[in-house]
């Protein structure tokens, strides 16, 4: 509405400034091309009478015209020649000869005569042909001897000769010229004039400004040269009054004013086209861009929001609108991550054809499984996460548990029996925390769940975070706390069953850690070996171990072989040998006095490396235990081909020792056993005087526990290794 009022309004200045401008164009206009007819009809008019005059030379040769048939024939030529009607002369005396035979009025041919032996030439227009009565324009020059005149020479010339000089074409053919005396009385026009006399058709004009059809005929009686603008019944005209060059003659050119209107019109109506179409190309240069914003909007929406496999959700859409969704359930939610146990086998079995079907079936399982208020997304590849209302445990694990049978039914491999098998993670939506973190405890919810045997769906439990925060911990200090010597070897003595002395030691690591005081390996020990850092803090404690027995020789004391316990971790190194040497050489300490401990589950898990190493070992000098015997399943033939010195026994064979008669019989015959192997047996966990004079009794032959010793810090050993040198003191 705004617009088009504005447009109109703009249209109706422009109309104005148009018109104002044409006016003030077209008085110019009809001004130029008025003077210019004015001047083209003087000069037509001088040009016609050199004409005669030099016609009227040719004449005066042949005065006194004794052969009047050459006069007629040089008059007929001349006629032809300068396309005249009529061409004659009349003489002195009233003779009269002719280019061609007509009847001429007496009255015309001594007004002739007379005014052009008078004046010398003679202008008029008759108003009727003497020959057809047609309009002609009379035109004479006089015919002179000695300076006399003694006749006149006249043509008649046709009007059409000088029409055209009055059409204005250059205005359109919309206006006219005519040409009129001073009185009033039409000459010549452009049109046959049906007026007797100009200035009484202008009689009751009203023109422009303060003229008056009186104050007009003045200036014309005055000869003025003036452009005046009327209104006639017929409309607005413009006037525009140039004296000529001929008798009293005026030239009067006219152009309609509607001309005027009629341009402003086309122009307005052309430049209103123009700007129609201007606007229309922009409207649609407009609706065009917003349309390829809108699609290409919806293509980034695709590309960024939706997964292009399953045609789900992504993980970006899933951030997206989480808040949304999470307030849209009012906080009653449940974060839930599942994935497909072994994908990987899938694809490498069947092809990723196959892997991908599986992944746009599951996709549709869960669209058909959620409500319009839940949402889910694939994350990863074969990795989805949803968020689902939640009300109560037991019948989430029931929707869950509907959810994966019907994965399981759906979404299996065509034409093969491999069935798909889910787990699921779940956070029950508590707090208000990041999703990211609702996410990692999702992610933790569903390692668990992972490591179960069926019905793989594990809730996330606040205890496992806090393990894992205390298990991140300790991985961001280990490196410090050896470079600081936080960790500390205790030696734990070993004694012989048989003299009740002490025959040996192990060394056990412990740490001290600011916060917490002294931890036992127990704590540490298995996020080493998921690191590797174990590696590095065995060698730390041989070095330790090393230090301490060249110590104790320098100090003269009688040092005991101590045994160091290696993680499995080193068999697979082959660094392991050559290092424990250069470690071990380095402080000259001679190898039989290092023990090396391998616990039992290592060296069945890779029966021929173990073996390898502890070939080695033994031909470095080195002895070597099997640590935890029983914890696992031992068998015979390993303990007789892989040679240990002496076997530990695990202290798990000693629990409920005391209530269980079973115990005895089968610590007995483990004990029997190795020993029919040739092996030394050490008993571990020794608490009680029960359980060392049962093992006493049954051929063991070195313990080692609390009731002999703890570990003790190696300050406190050295004071026992002292005792044993100096037993009287
Ligand atoms: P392990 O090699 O079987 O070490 C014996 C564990 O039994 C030690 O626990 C010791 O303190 C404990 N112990 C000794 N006597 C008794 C007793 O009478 N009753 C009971 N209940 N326990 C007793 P610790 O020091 O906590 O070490 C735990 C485990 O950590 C060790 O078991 C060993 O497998 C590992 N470990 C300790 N130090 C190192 C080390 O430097 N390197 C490697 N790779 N493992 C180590
Ligand atoms: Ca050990
Ligand atoms: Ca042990």
């Amino acid at each position: 509405m705004a617009a088009a009022l504005v447009i109109g309004a703009g249209v109706a200045l422009y109309w104005r400034q148009v018109s104002h401008i044409l006016e003030r164009d077209v008085k110019s206009h009809v001004a130029a091309a008025g003077e210019e007819a004015a001047s083209d009809f003087n000069r037509l008019i001088q040009t016609d009478q050199q004409v005669l005059e030099s016609i009227a030379i040719t004449v005066e040769d042949t005065y006194p015209w004794t052969e009047p048939a050459r006069l007629t024939e040089f008059l007929q030529r001349q006629t032809r020649h300068n396309y005249f009607k009529l061409l004659g002369v009349i003489t002195e005396d009233g003779k009269i000869y002719l280019s061609a035979p007509a009847q001429l009025d007496p009255a015309f041919v001594a007004d002739v005569k007379a005014r052009t032996l008078e004046e010398g030439h003679y202008l008029s227009v008759r108003q009727a042909d003497p020959v057809d009565g047609e309009d002609v324009l009379v035109q004479s020059v006089a015919i002179l001897q000695q300076d006399r005149p003694v006749g006149a020479l006249f043509a008649l010339q046709m009007p059409e000769r000088y029409r055209p000089l009055l059409a204005l074409s250059a205005m359109g053919n919309r206006g006219y010229s005519m040409v009129v005396q001073r009185s009033g009385v039409p000459v010549l026009g452009y049109y046959k004039t049906s007026f007797a006399n100009v200035f009484d058709l202008l009689s009751h004009a009203d023109f422009d400004g303060d003229m008056t059809p009186e104050q007009l005929q003045a200036s014309v009686q005055e000869g003025k040269h003036f452009l005046v603008g009327y209104r006639a019944t017929t409309g607005h005209r413009f006037l525009h009054f140039i004296p000529l060059e001929i008798n009293d003659w005026y030239l009067i050119s006219a152009l309609p004013t509607t001309f005027i209107a009629q341009q402003a019109q086309r122009l307005t109506w052309l430049s209103l086209f123009l700007v129609v179409s201007v606007f229309g190309v922009f409207l649609a240069l407009i609706f065009y861009i917003f349309h390829m914003r809108d699609y290409s909007n919806r293509q980034l929406f695709t590309t960024a929001f939706v997964d292009q496999l399953t045609g789900a959700d992504n993980f970006n859409r899933m951030c997206e609108q989480f808040a949304d969704k999470l307030a849209g359930l009012n906080g009653q939610a449940a974060l839930v991550i599942f994935d497909i146990n072994k994908f990987k086998v899938i694809n490498d079995l069947h092809g990723y054809e196959r892997g991908n079907q599986v992944l746009q079936r599951v996709a549709r399982v869960l669209r058909e499984n959620i409500t319009p208020e839940e949402c889910f997304c694939r994350s990863t590849a074969d990795n989805f996460i949803l968020l689902l209302k939640y009300t109560d445990r037991k019948s989430f694990r029931a929707r869950i548990h509907s959810l994966a049978t019907q994965l399981r039914r759906d979404c299996t491999v065509a034409d093969s029996c491999l069935m798909i098998d889910v787990a699921f993670g779940v956070y029950e939506v508590k707090e208000n925390i990041p999703f990211y973190i609702m996410l990692d405890r999702a992610h933790l919810a569903l390692e668990n769940a992972k490591k179960m045997s069926f019905d793989k769906c594990q809730f996330y439990d606040e205890a496992d975070r806090k393990r894992i925060v205390a298990e991140k911990q300790i991985e961001n200090t280990m490196e410090a706390a050896l470079d600081h010597g936080d960790f500390a070897v205790y030696l734990q003595p070993k004694c012989d069953f048989a003299t009740g002395k002490m025959r040996g030691a192990e060394a056990l690591v412990r740490w001290n850690r600011l916060s917490e005081g002294v931890i036992r390996p127990d704590d540490f020990i298995p996020i080493f070996e998921k690191n590797g850092f174990i590696l590095r803090l065995d060698m730390f404690i041989l070095e330790s171990v090393a230090r301490l027995l060249a110590a104790w020789k320098v100090k003269g004391l009688q040092p005991v072989p101590i045994a160091v316990n290696f993680s499995r971790l080193h068999l697979n190194d082959s660094r392991y040998i050559p290092q424990m040497l250069r470690l071990v050489d380095k402080y000259d300490v001679p190898h039989e006095m290092i023990e090396v401990e391998l616990t039992e589950s290592v060296i069945f898990n890779n029966l021929t490396r173990a073996q390898d190493v502890i070939t080695q070992l033994h031909r470095q000098g080195f002895s070597v235990a099997m640590d935890d015997f029983g914890s696992g399943y031992s068998s015979l033939n390993v303990l007789k081909s892989l040679q240990f010195d002496s076997i530990k026994l695990d202290k798990e064979f000693l629990s409920g020792f005391e209530d269980n008669p079973h115990a005895h019989k089968v610590i007995e015959g483990a004990v029997a056993m190795i020993k029919s192997l040739g092996i030394q047996v050490v008993a571990e966990g020794v608490e009680t005087r029960e359980q060392a004079d049962f093992l006493r009794q049954t051929g063991c032959d070195v313990a080692q526990g609390y009731f002999f010793s703890r570990p003790l810090p190696a300050a406190q050993f050295e004071s026992l290794l002292q005792q044993a040198a100096s037993p009287d003191k």
